[in-house]
């Protein structure tokens, strides 16, 4: 006996099976169920409406089964497409680096802003992980000079490919625990950094996209503010005078931030509040007397 003629699955059916096995898994169902279905069929989300039923080959239903089963697990989007999104333009994001986010564009905005009257202002993105804010800004404000640096090989690997994709060719890469491995006389008019800042036992490492993103960009002691002390206390000596500090950091933690701050010698010191009105960002400037 022959075995039954498996109908193949439309577009259509694919996707609304798909959003309904992701219901309890993500809070975006159909929109996961679309964004990986377009990666499968290589066609944009138009194109999966225009379309809905065309028949998937067996290989690409097999492929996006083992995708949909991914997301069921909580692997994020973007690892799933190897993709975000940053100050629209497309950065690759591989689980070695944090996925780039929309509170950082903050960041990115003062920087520029701060670059944009200094022509040829030399800066460091600390910790650059993906390179989002680095290549960013290299491209944006196309008269610095722009160094990034990171401790882990894995994501300055993927930080130079996006340099690649987006044409920047003047990113200097520094590979560095924090300022250990820099060059003696190495100064910056802008230090901005994106630092883990989770405190460890912190609820919401083991909810959503952050249970899959490396422990090294996200946890930072017990209170969350590690990787922020050492960069109030050795970032200063790599500020020329009057040389800025811009920090991304939890939206709890910019009195602490202050004080740190304060404490180092820093002046100036200034939140900045992100698209949710939390205290995102903070401003400090180094002493030019
Ligand atoms: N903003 C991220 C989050 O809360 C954390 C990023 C970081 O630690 N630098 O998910």
């Amino acid at each position: 006996m022959t075995p039954p003629a498996t109908k193949p699955t439309t577009i259509h059916c694919a996707l609304s099976e798909a959003a309904q096995v992701l219901q309890h898994a993500s809070t975006s169902p159909a929109l996961d169920a679309e964004v990986l279905l377009s990666q499968v069929v290589q066609r944009n989300r138009a194109f999966l409406r225009a379309w809905p039923e065309r028949p998937l080959t067996a290989e690409q239903a097999h492929a996006y089964g083992a995708l949909i089963a991914s997301r069921l697990q909580g692997t994020p989007i973007a690892y799933l497409t190897a993709s975000r999104e940053f100050w629209s333009r497309e950065f690759l994001v591989t689980p070695e680096v944090l996925i780039p986010r929309p509170d950082t564009e903050l960041l990115v905005e003062l920087a520029l802003q701060y670059l944009s009257a200094r022509r040829g202002a030399v800066l460091l993105d600390l910790a650059t992980g993906s390179g989002a804010i680095a290549v960013t800004l290299a491209a944006e404000s196309t008269e610095s000079v722009v160094y990034a640096s990171d401790v882990s090989t894995a994501a300055l690997k993927i930080a130079r490919r996006n340099a690649e994709r987006h044409h920047v060719t003047r990113i200097r890469f520094l590979h560095s625990d924090w300022f250990e491995g820099f060059p003696g006389d190495l100064r910056f008019d802008l230090i901005v950094s994106n630092p883990p800042y989770i405190a460890e036992a912190d609820p919401h490492l083991g909810q959503g996209d952050v249970r899959f993103e490396p422990t090294l960009a996200l946890r930072a002691g017990p209170d969350g503010l590690a990787a922020l002390r050492v960069i109030a206390a050795e970032a200063g000596g790599r500020l020329i005078p009057g040389g800025r500090l811009l920090l991304e950091h939890g939206y709890q933690q910019a009195d602490e931030l202050r004080a740190l701050l304060s404490h180092c010698g820093y002046r100036d010191i200034t939140h900045h509040p992100d698209l949710q009105g939390h205290l995102r960002v903070t401003e400090a400037a180094w002493p030019d007397d």
